[in-house]
């Protein structure tokens, strides 16, 4: 099949635009959506350090060389990198080996925190002893880590790899949930004291696109799954959607639209408080102990 814009041959078929697409259409439809994402919204300015989360998963690999592209010979921009070790047995391994492996090539400053060491306790051990789900303490942890490393680093902005599906998929899910406080909450650019603003350029790339454009770049793709991955309703929304989109393309655009045309009504709703300073660790939290600090409690590791 050849290109819908030359005569090469094409490596990508776009389904919600019906373009066939070369290598190099490709990459620039890609670079420049991600730019335009990033321009809407303001995530970068001048003289900025971006801190990317990095996984090693596909989309921190992606976004790590994307932002390289974008953004590695502007003398005023800084990137560098966090990778968080949960302490997840035959999982997380690989994955780190991959960041350091990208960071090396990319010249990014590579930091990894670890559960173990900032937390007491490695993932699978609180499992172990915990009665919450996985992902609570997974997701509360790393959050709060993040967090406080970027801010250690002086970084202004954490840059995370969430592309279109992950925000299609938690905007529904918020709304089946009716848990319109946490939809109100991905409203990007909400500048809260004490937290380094997340930013995500890839929230308007498709998994698929992200997958074609690791391999174009020859870049690692791990399409391991955690072995605490179980979150029934999330994939149900997940699969909706994919079968939704196969069916009618372009509609996570369209999901992602509508979320944005009540953005105005949500900061209303849930105008900006301001975050106390956590009573044990000092981090931002919107009550007088944060979630981590009274996670740590219940583990009995305060
Ligand atoms: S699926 Fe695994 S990595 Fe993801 S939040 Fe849950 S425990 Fe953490
Ligand atoms: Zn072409
Ligand atoms: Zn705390």
């Amino acid at each position: 099949m050849k290109c819908s814009y030359c005569s090469r041959e094409a490596v990508y078929f776009q389904r919600h635009s019906g373009k066939h697409l070369c290598r190099r259409h490709f990459t620039e439809n890609f670079i420049r959506r991600v730019k335009r994402n990033i321009r809407k919204f303001r995530m970068i300015g001048r003289n900025e350090r971006i801190a990317i989360a990095m996984s090693g998963g596909k989309d921190s690999v992606v976004l790590a060389h994307v932002l390289k592209r974008l953004y590695g010979d502007r003398k005023d921009i800084e990137l560098v990198a966090i990778s968080v070790d949960e302490g997840i047995s035959g999982y997380r391994p690989p994955t780190l080996k991959i960041a350091e492996h990208i960071c090396r090539e990319l010249e990014i400053q590579h930091h990894v925190v670890t559960f173990e060491e900032e937390i007491g306790l490695r993932l699978d051990e609180m499992v172990e002893i915990g009665k919450r789900n996985p992902c609570t303490y997974c997701g509360v942890f790393r959050k709060y880590l993040l967090n406080r490393k970027a801010k250690e680093l002086s970084a202004d902005r954490l840059a995370t790899g969430h592309n279109i599906d992950d925000e299609a998929q938690t905007i529904l899910l918020n709304f089946l949930q009716s848990d319109i406080e946490r939809l109100a909450r991905l409203v990007p650019s909400r500048v809260q004291r004490g937290l380094v603003l997340r930013i995500k350029p890839l929230r308007e790339i498709y998994e698929r696109e992200i997958v074609t454009y690791a391999i174009l770049n020859n870049l690692p793709v791990s399409f391991e799954e955690c072995p605490y991955s179980h979150m029934p309703v999330r994939a149900a929304v997940r699969d909706f959607l994919y079968d939704f989109e196969n069916r009618y393309p372009g509609r996570k655009f369209s999901v992602l639209r509508s979320f944005e045309a009540i953005m105005p009504c949500l900061r209303e709703m849930y105008p900006q408080i301001d975050l106390n300073e956590c009573e044990i660790c000092g981090e931002p939290t919107p009550k007088n102990v944060c979630q981590a600090c009274e996670l740590k409690k219940e583990l009995r590791l305060s």
